[in-house]
């Protein structure tokens, strides 16, 4: 039955799980009671085709197939290409844990910048108010004036070479400093 519902919730898009009042007489719950009590009863012992860790694994995948979907459903932008790197081309073998949180927080550093609230409509223009730019995550960690620290951490963690965005982010060493950064 466990592994029978998994599948029924892989193939359609939209469920809602909710809780229903039992034994109210209506002919699909009285024969999940009927399973239910029969399951209780049985010897039987089923292999569930899903571990725990199979199912964290499912549910990041269905997270990031849906980010994704959203994603390229938006208009192009730079971090598309950043983030498409980052993730497709695994820089950080065995680091992906790590990838994740600096996606997460650049993801949620990106919608908090006036570039993502313009967006939504709640920033009237989009700029940053200091260096009266479009403030997107390129102006923030490559440009703003406010952030000129970062940039100077960012130097002197460096191995060698001119950073662009896209490098800090395949780097091996720097993404950990824009994790701290963006604490
Ligand atoms: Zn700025």
């Amino acid at each position: 039955m466990i592994n029978q519902t998994n599948r029924t919730l892989e193939e359609m898009e939209n469920v809602t799980l909710m809780w229903l009042p039992g034994h109210t007489g209506l002919e699909k719950s009285e024969k999940v009671d009927e399973m239910a009590k029969q399951a209780t009863s049985t010897n039987e012992i089923i292999t569930l085709e899903y571990t725990k860790s199979k199912v964290y694994g499912k549910i990041k995948e269905w997270i990031w197939k849906k980010w994704k979907k959203e994603w390229k459903a938006k208009i192009t932008c730079k971090y598309q290409e950043v983030f498409q790197v980052l993730r497709e081309g695994y820089q950080y073998q065995n680091m992906k844990r790590r990838e994740e949180t600096v996606m997460n927080r650049m993801r949620l550093q990106q919608t908090r910048l006036n570039a993502g609230l313009f967006k939504i409509g709640r920033h009237e223009n989009g700029k940053c108010s200091t260096c009266n730019k479009i403030q997107d995550l390129n102006h923030f960690i490559m440009d703003c004036k406010e952030t000129e620290d970062l940039r100077a951490i960012l130097k002197d963690a460096r191995e060698d070479e001119p950073l662009s965005l896209k490098e800090i982010f395949n780097s091996q060493s720097l993404p950990g400093i824009l994790v701290e950064y963006t604490k």
